[in-house]
């Protein structure tokens, strides 16, 4: 029993100096700005790839498939080369666009949405712009991209934007959108557009450290005040009747009529992707423009129908660079596509959300737990690995599906991480209770209990190989067999509690007295018997009398107030002088105890005394 409280104290001592690591280690962490940087962003790295890894995966598997509602027309290269052709200039001279926002009108489109920017610094001759404007102000549902930029205020002055602009947000959440996503200045579009009717919508993307977009901000300051991400404007007027209030909610949710965009701590949009670039409806330019010449022009099944469609328009040729790195696509995915992307995500109530901080820690506590459970509870070392590693395989799967299935983005790398981190921590701390066990066990076979001598088994296994020893190296050794006088008596009189009081500090008191290269052990009842390697008789026999003194000499504790004396008898046999054999250097060294006891007790009697009698 005390034994195993030991073995249980000790391993609390090491679970106590494991913590203690991890303790100082966090705390090294936490104080070490230069390694925490590249710890956590090594980490968000690793992160954003396996995000990247499922969404792919996602996307091959077409878990979800873009609506056909939204259509790109494209400014594709073939539609630049016969625009380029046709009006020697790009950018094409606005009035097309007028043009063709009237031919689209026709349709009656949900909306037209132009991912190009009418910039007022490129001001063509003022009766074109004019027709674009007083086009495009004609309608309700047209809408134009802007951009908003960090140009240092003292180079350009920042430029008020009219109120129409912006949006009426109340924030209940943690996140300041206004630290996060705020610009300094703005490039400006044709005042015309800015204060007519059309709708404004920005386009500032945002990239992550590896520069991959992952995310975009449906909402971004400027001046103060709050103004829309432009597929965020669209979708929002799309999906719901009234958009004068915007509510972020305490769950960190942008809230409209009938639907919720998650956000994260900095106010992003997750973006859930659909595929590489022409997954959404693609229609390149070219064939509208055929189409408006008339429509012999066009093969029938090249006809497109725009009712009720959102229709953006974009350059996704590959000369003019609107091209962006995301994660559905090596390289390069035409900017316009991620517009089409989010408004998707907003038709289809989509955006991915990241598990918090609560859930991440608790998904953490599961994962060690398990992986310690594996370990603790497997008998072969085969099999924890095995299953750890099938564990590791199944959560990869769960973080799959719940992308897949629920647009959750529940943490990959770290818990990865603790996976092999507390399988080898686990396996450490089983191997020392295992080792530990091993040597409780080993010292219960070999060790009384009482004395704590080696006990009798332990004695006669080291008789014999001390034999083969000696006569492998040609050395003599000696045994000493030890008896309590009158023990019997003792107990009698002071009982066997104080009878085994003397016993264990008659052991001591030979252990004391022997080389710790000699084998103290009990050899049965108060016998005590000492194997003296590469002694002789003489130098057993110095011995032997040292012991004797220091017994006869002790005054014995018997309990917290008495005290007695015992004296011992000792018989001596010397291999290989004496016998060879196990059993006879035994019975010889007891013949010599026998002859002690009979002539007087409280001495030490050679074999060779008595046998040349
Ligand atoms: P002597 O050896 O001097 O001839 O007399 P003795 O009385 O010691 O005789 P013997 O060695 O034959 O007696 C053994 C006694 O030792 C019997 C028993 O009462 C006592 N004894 C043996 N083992 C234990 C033990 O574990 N605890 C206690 N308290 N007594 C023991
Ligand atoms: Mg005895
Ligand atoms: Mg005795």
């Amino acid at each position: 029993m005390k034994n195993l409280l030991k073995k249980w104290y000790k391993l609390a001592t090491y679970l106590l100096l494991l913590l203690a690591f991890l303790l100082i280690g966090f705390i090294f962490f936490h104080n070490n700005k230069a390694l925490n940087n590249v710890i956590s962003s090594f980490f968000e790295v690793a992160e954003n790839r396996s995000f990247d890894y499922r969404q792919v995966l996602k996307t091959i598997h077409s878990t979800s498939v873009p609506s056909k509602d939204i259509v790109i027309l494209a400014i594709d290269d073939a539609s630049l080369e016969i625009l380029w052709e046709k009006y020697g200039e790009w950018p094409i001279p606005r009035n097309v666009y007028a043009d063709i926002v009237n031919f689209i009108e026709k349709d009656n489109p949900l909306a037209i949405v132009f991912d190009l920017m009418f910039l007022k610094s490129l001001k063509s001759a003022d009766n074109i712009d004019n027709i674009l404007a007083n086009t495009l102000n004609k309608y309700n549902n047209v809408y134009v991209a802007m951009n908003f930029d960090g140009v240092n205020p003292s180079v350009r002055t920042p430029e008020n934007l009219p109120d129409r602009l912006a949006l009426d947000i109340e924030n209940q959440s943690n996140i300041n959108i206004k630290t996060k996503y705020s610009f300094a200045n703005c490039r400006l579009i044709l005042e015309e557009l800015l204060n007519g009717n059309v709708k404004v919508g920005m386009t500032n993307v945002i990239r992550n450290e590896d520069g991959i977009i992952r995310k975009v901000a449906p909402i971004m300051s400027y001046k103060d005040k709050y103004y829309p991400y432009l597929s965020f404007a669209v979708g929002n007027d799309c999906l719901r009747a009234d958009n004068t209030k915007f509510v972020i909610d305490k769950k960190r949710n942008l809230i409209t009529n009938n639907y919720k965009i998650p956000l994260t701590k900095d106010g992003d949009a997750i973006l859930n992707w659909y595929g590489p670039s022409n997954t959404h409806t693609v229609y390149p330019m070219y064939k509208l423009m055929r189409q408006m010449q008339g429509k012999d022009n066009v093969e029938e099944n090249d006809v497109i129908n725009f009712e009720n469609k959102i229709v953006i328009i974009g350059t996704t040729a590959m000369s003019l660079h609107d091209t962006k790195s995301v994660p559905v696509q090596e390289g390069i995915y035409p900017g316009v596509e991620v517009h089409a992307t989010f408004l998707n995500n907003m038709l289809d109530n989509n955006f991915v959300k990241k598990t918090d901080v609560l859930v991440n820690i608790g998904i953490a506590f599961l994962v060690i737990l398990f992986v310690i459970g594996i370990v603790m509870f497997s008998h072969s070392t085969i099999f924890a690995l095995l299953s750890t590693i099938l564990f590791g395989i199944a959560y990869l799967f769960v973080s799959y599906y719940a992308l897949a299935l629920y647009n959750i983005w529940i943490p990959v790398t770290i818990p990865v991480c603790l996976i092999v981190v507390a399988f080898a921590m686990s396996f450490i701390v089983k191997y020392i209770i295992k080792s530990r066990d091993f040597e409780y066990q080993y010292q219960l076979a070999t060790v009384d209990g009482l004395t704590e001598l080696y006990n009798h088994r332990y004695f006669q296994d080291t008789l014999r190989k001390q034999i083969e020893i000696s006569k492998r190296y040609n050395q003599p050794f000696s045994i000493l067999m030890t008896d309590i006088d009158f023990f019997k008596k003792f107990n009698d009189k002071y009982g066997h509690q104080a009878g085994d009081a003397v016993l264990k500090q008659v052991a001591q008191i030979l252990k004391k007295n022997s080389r710790t290269t000699d084998y103290v052990c009990r050899y049965g009842g108060e016998e005590m018997c000492i194997i003296l390697p590469n002694t002789d008789t003489d130098e057993a026999y110095t011995n032997a009398e040292r012991i004797l003194q220091a017994v006869a000499s002790k005054d014995f504790r018997l309990n917290s107030n008495e005290t007695g004396n015992v004296t011992i008898s000792i018989g001596l046999a010397t291999f290989p002088k004496n016998a060879e054999t196990p059993q006879d250097l035994i019975e010889f060294a007891d013949k010599g105890l026998y002859y002690a006891k009979e002539h007087g007790r409280n001495q030490v009697v050679r074999f060779q005394d008595i046998s040349n009698n």
